[in-house]
């Protein structure tokens, strides 16, 4: 089956958009990636398994993402199907302080709908540029806080088409990991439990965050956060800039004078210069500290 007469055979089946050739760059926070062969938005769930079912049944590769800022996309881009969630109408229960969240939308959209509402938990979400589903992926956090904390349960489509409702506790939350992908879960919505506060309190903290990160983070060049997971017991930025890699460049792409747990895209740095200088951090930080860094960021594509 050619990726034209897949993509004609999954037109008619779904009321999403389907963009051709899409430059993931386009879609990535390090603006960096090729392109995919196809982009499904879909408008809504049945769309998401139609596509899957149709990739199934033709054997053609698919990927679901959110915002992208945890991809590194390689230069040729991604075969096959890339679903890209959408973003949705954010729910309020105040009697029961819930809040539920289609996959696609921003965490930061919560964080300010739940502070408007006056209810807490999500303050540490507020400068997160991840979307619900990747974010619940990853097991975002920050502020010693991370999603998971927060997460009532969780609407899956699994493997089979199945709609599955899972509460929280069966995602198995770690450091910057949930069991969804392990599970080929595609996660469609999330119901969060936060606490009622007033909301002028929850706003002065989500602010205070804003201004920590301002302070120690790059802002204005392309990034998709930390590059690493923080090796037990230390911050991978820390070993980094002890290792000498602060202001390391290959191509365009540079770890960051600020953060060192931060690559730059300065201006068109391509995946190939990203992991060139990824690999040469790596040896850096093995070389001095014997610890070998894990990346954080996740390599997609080809
Ligand atoms: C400036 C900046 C600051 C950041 N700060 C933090 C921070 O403080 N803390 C932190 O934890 N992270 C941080 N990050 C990293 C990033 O935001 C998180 O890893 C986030 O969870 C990724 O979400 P996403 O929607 O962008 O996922 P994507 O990058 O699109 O995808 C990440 C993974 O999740 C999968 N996925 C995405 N959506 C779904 C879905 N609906 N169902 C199933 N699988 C899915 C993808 O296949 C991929 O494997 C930062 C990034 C940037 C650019």
């Amino acid at each position: 089956m050619s990726i034209c007469r897949f993509r004609e055979e999954l037109q008619n089946l779904i009321s999403g958009e389907i963009l051709v050739n899409e430059p993931m760059s386009l879609h990535t926070t390090w603006r960096i990636g090729g392109p995919a062969d196809l982009m499904l938005i879909p408008e809504d769930i049945e769309d998401c398994w139609a596509a899957i079912k149709l990739a199934k049944k033709y054997g053609i590769p698919y990927l679901v993402m959110g915002n992208g800022s945890n991809l590194l996309v390689k230069d040729r881009g991604i075969r096959g199907l890339v679903i890209k969630m959408a973003a949705g109408e954010v729910k309020v229960d105040e009697e029961q302080n819930l809040i539920f969240a289609p996959a696609g939308t921003l965490l930061p959209v919560v964080a300010r709908v739940a502070a408007d509402h006056a209810l807490s938990g999500l303050e540490f979400a507020v400068g997160i540029p991840a979307s619900v589903g990747g974010a619940i992926v990853m097991n975002a956090g920050a502020h010693g806080k991370s999603i998971g904390e927060v997460v009532k349960e969780v609407n899956v489509l699994d493997s089979d088409g199945e709609l599955l409702v899972l509460p929280g506790r069966d995602l198995d939350f770690r450091y910057r990991y949930s069991n969804i992908l392990q599970k080929n879960f595609i996660v469609t919505k999330a119901v969060f439990l936060l606490a009622r506060a007033p909301a002028v309190e929850i706003k002065k903290r989500m602010t205070e965050f804003l201004e920590k990160r301002r302070q120690l983070q790059p802002v204005g060049k392309p990034n998709a956060g930390s590059v690493f997971k923080n090796p037990a017991g230390t911050s991978a930025g820390r070993l980094i800039d002890a290792a000498g890699c602060k202001g390391l460049t290959v191509g365009d792409a540079q770890v960051s004078e600020k953060h060192a747990n931060f690559i730059l895209n300065l201006d068109s740095a391509t995946a190939h210069d990203v992991l060139t200088l990824i690999e040469q951090v790596k040896n850096a930080v093995y070389k001095k500290f014997n610890v070998m860094l894990e990346l954080e960021v996740q390599v997609v594509g080809e």
